[in-house]
């Protein structure tokens, strides 16, 4: 299952790619988590890239186009793999379409996550991240349940990225709206995008994507531990659900 998880900047793309992960067992491509690893290991392309993110414009094509097309090759892209900001420009799509071709794999679904733009600018605002685990995390919406403590892993190395400014926020949603946007109507024409309301809350945005995936053909990855569980709850005398 290999798919793609379209929508503005704060939309939710990086909490629903970490769920379908662990749904799905296939592997999420952030290329935004890529260029930041880049840029943290202070290697030359992320020099290249550092000033454009910070200021919140799209980094040239033909490096995200490289960059995809290496990393789906490797081993763990083999049962498919969800997309999470990428592509972001027509030019982006035509080369994945062509890359694909050549690679024999088929794009099974574009997810498109419809949120409003003022709520957008609030989920970048409180928007913050483990360090140590990259699980993702918001003042208002989804905080730790210690106070600087990661839920997933127990570290206290809580960061904010340094794109998520009330200055940049503008930059990126034009980038969005002029740029990634045509993608939309791209993908239509093609029958495979699916609109879920973005604007729900986490688990709700899930179950959409998942009754969307299934349309499909998306099958779980543990579609047999329910009934294994309710047998257990069964035994101990607890009522299912
Ligand atoms: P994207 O990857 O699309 O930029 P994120 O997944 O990082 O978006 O989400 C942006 C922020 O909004 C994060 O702080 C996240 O915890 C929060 N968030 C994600 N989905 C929702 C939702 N459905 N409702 C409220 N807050 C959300
Ligand atoms: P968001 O979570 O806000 O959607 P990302 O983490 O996906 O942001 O991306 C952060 C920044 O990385 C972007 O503002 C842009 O500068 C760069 N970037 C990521 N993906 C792409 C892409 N496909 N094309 C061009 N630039 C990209
Ligand atoms: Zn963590």
């Amino acid at each position: 299952m290999n798919i793609i998880l379209l929508g503005p900047p704060g939309a939710g793309k990086g909490t629903q790619a970490k769920r379908l992960q662990d749904t799905y067992g296939i592997v999420q491509l952030s290329t935004g988590d890529m260029l930041r690893a880049e840029v943290a290991s202070d290697s030359a392309l992320g020099r290249q890239v550092k000033a454009v993110m910070e200021a919140g414009s799209l980094v040239a094509d033909d490096i995200l186009i490289a960059l995809i097309d290496h990393r789906i090759d490797q081993p763990d892209c083999a049962k498919g793999f969800i997309l999470d900001g990428f592509p972001r420009t027509v030019a982006q799509a035509e080369a994945l379409d062509a890359m694909l071709a050549k690679k024999r794999l088929k794009l099974d679904a574009v997810i498109e996550m419809v949120v409003d733009d003022a709520a957008l600018v609030t989920r970048i605002a409180g928007r913050y991240t483990c360090a140590t685990c990259g699980a993702g995390y918001h003042d208002q919406f989804k905080p730790t349940k210690v106070p600087g403590v990661c839920d997933a892993c127990g570290s206290r190395d809580l960061t904010r990225r340094t794109d998520d400014t009330a200055s940049t926020v503008n930059a990126r949603l034009k980038a969005y709206h002029g740029l990634t946007k045509p993608l939309l109507p791209y993908y239509r024409a093609r029958g495979v995008l699916h609109a879920v309301d973005g604007m729900a809350e986490i688990d709700e945005v899930a179950g959409q994507i998942e009754a969307a995936l299934a349309k499909v053909g998306a099958v779980p990855k543990r579609a047999g531990k329910p009934a294994a569980a309710a047998k257990r709850g069964a035994k101990k005398g607890a009522s299912p659900g």
